[in-house]
């Protein structure tokens, strides 16, 4: 832009021309904004470009001010437009990260929300038994498919793990002495750390064995009359590797029979389906840790499971009993939303062929390689115009300042489960790599992010990097059409 200062501009003059508010409100087009988005947004975005135009007018060049002047209305619809916009919004995961805490963990599949859908804009009976006509239970909407899917005697859910694990320990150790492994007192993402849940909930935390090994002798040792429970955490986002050992819970079972205290393992992920089928590690399951004694477990509905954020308790009758008496369950209860997708999450999951196929996270962990690259190989071809002829535009651009076309390429690259689930689990998969023209990543990067729906990434060996593996195949049109306006600008 070219930016002289005339030295004798009559800046009264530009003053005197910009339009006041209430003439502005008043013009036709303004009356159309007003009419589809209110009034008072409209009116509140009319000070504000105003104020910027009276910036401009005291400091900018007298080219500036004539363009914002004449511009000033052209800019309205789309300034409202922005005003509204919702500020969470949706985004593409090319990060290859399943369960991306930031981005939202699991994305739910058309079931669940539906689910949600239907309960959200009317009544139901979230509190109502239809049967008898009187007041029900919210918990009686998902209790019954969680109990047949996990094998528990009974099981509640709460708003998530962490609020799961505060609940359990309060209603049955406050006061009292819980044992758990000094290589089990983790830190989860989001201050949610073991020792300080404990004194929150009122029990006492009681340290034994070492950070690398911890024997069943080392909780037999510590048990007391002060004693309330054991407690087992699954050390879900990282790994002690060497010289190690843990007390297996069918040996904390046993010792928690023997000595009337109850055995609770915080599982964190939480998996019902047996991930080595997948071809990635043993992620211990529900099913398989109350088969092998623990009273009662706890994990998040929205990890794993693939369901929104919940946290769902299962186990002995008489303890879950017990919590739901408590009132922390008041305050942690689902609301009905939740309700909804927990229920049809485990609906699915009552045969697994139907959850892998239903559920978005079990999907993307089980997506073939050979899916994956032809995901990219494709992407890759209709973005170098492979498909529908070169890319006018993209000529135009780099006949125009010389700045070359972008690369893309099709590269091997490794997947993460993420949210704290199997540390170090690499899974082998295909990411669509571009190299940017003439700018740098960084601001290929930055624009992407600035896209209607916003697109994330990874920079690596300056390439910006999109993992297939958690772009599902429906969303591939649309970023293409999204990739192909930012890297040619059209
Ligand atoms: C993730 C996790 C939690 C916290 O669960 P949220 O649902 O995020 O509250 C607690 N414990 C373990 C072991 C976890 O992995």
């Amino acid at each position: 832009m070219i930016c002289q200062v005339s030295e004798n501009m009559d800046r009264k003059k530009y003053f005197r021309a910009i339009p006041k508010v209430d003439a502005v409100i008043k013009e036709q087009e303004t009356e159309a904004l007003c009419h589809s988005f209110g009034k008072e947004i409209v009116l509140d975005v009319i000070r504000r470009e105003l104020e910027e135009l009276r910036e401009i007018v005291r400091t900018g060049t007298e080219e500036e001010i004539i363009w914002t002047l004449n511009h000033f209305r052209d800019c309205l619809p789309e300034r409202v437009r922005d005003y509204v916009r919702p500020h969470l919004r949706r985004v593409y995961n090319g990060t290859g990260v399943v369960l991306h805490t930031n981005l939202g963990r699991a994305p739910l599949g058309e079931i669940q929300m539906q689910a949600a859908l239907e309960i959200m804009g009317g009544y139901s009976n979230l509190e109502y038994d239809l049967e008898k006509g009187k007041r029900g239970k919210r918990s009686s909407h998902f209790s019954g498919l969680a109990e047949k899917v996990t094998g528990a005697e009974a099981a509640i859910a709460v708003n998530n793990n962490a609020a799961a694990v505060l609940l359990i320990l309060s209603s049955l150790a406050a006061g009292k002495e819980v044992i758990v492994s000094r290589g089990e007192l983790i830190e989860i993402g989001g201050h949610f750390r073991i020792p300080d849940v404990m004194e929150q909930s009122g029990a006492i935390l009681r340290e034994t064995g070492t950070t690398n090994r911890t024997r069943i002798s080392d909780y037999e040792k510590a048990i007391s009359p002060e004693t309330g429970a054991l407690l087992k955490v699954h050390t879900s986002n990282y790994k002690i590797v060497g010289f190690t050992e843990e007390a297996s819970v069918e040996e904390l079972a046993e010792l928690g029979k023997k000595y009337e205290l109850p055995v609770i393992v915080d599982l964190g992920s939480g998996v019902l389906v047996n991930l080595e089928k997948y071809g990635l590690a043993h992620e211990p399951t529900v099913q398989e840790t109350l088969a092998k004694g623990a009273d009662v477990v706890c994990f998040s509905g929205d990890k794993l499971l693939g369901g929104t954020q919940t946290g769902i308790i299962a186990g002995k009758r008489k303890y879950i009993e017990r919590m739901d008496r408590h009132p922390l369950m008041r305050a942690f209860r689902l609301d009905k939303c939740s309700v909804a997708v927990l229920a049809a999450t485990f609906t699915e999951y009552l045969d697994p062929e139907r959850a892998q196929r239903n559920i978005p996270v079990l999907r993307m962990l089980s997506r073939p390689l050979t899916e994956l690259r032809e995901q990219a190989e494709s992407m890759k071809k209709r973005l170098e115009g492979g498909e529908q002829g070169s890319h006018s535009a993209g000529v135009k651009f780099s006949e125009q300042d010389g700045g070359g076309l972008p690369e893309f390429a099709v590269e091997a690259c490794v997947s993460q489960v993420g949210g704290g689930s199997l540390p170090g689990e690499e899974i082998p998969s295909f990411a669509l790599t571009i190299r940017p023209g003439a700018e740098s990543c960084e601001t290929l990067a930055a624009r992407l992010r600035n896209c209607q729906v916003p697109v994330i990434g990874y920079m690596k060996n300056d390439r910006f990097w999109l993992d297939m593996r958690t772009v599902l195949p429906g969303e591939v049109q649309e970023l293409c059409r999204e990739l192909e306006e930012i890297l040619y600008g059209n």
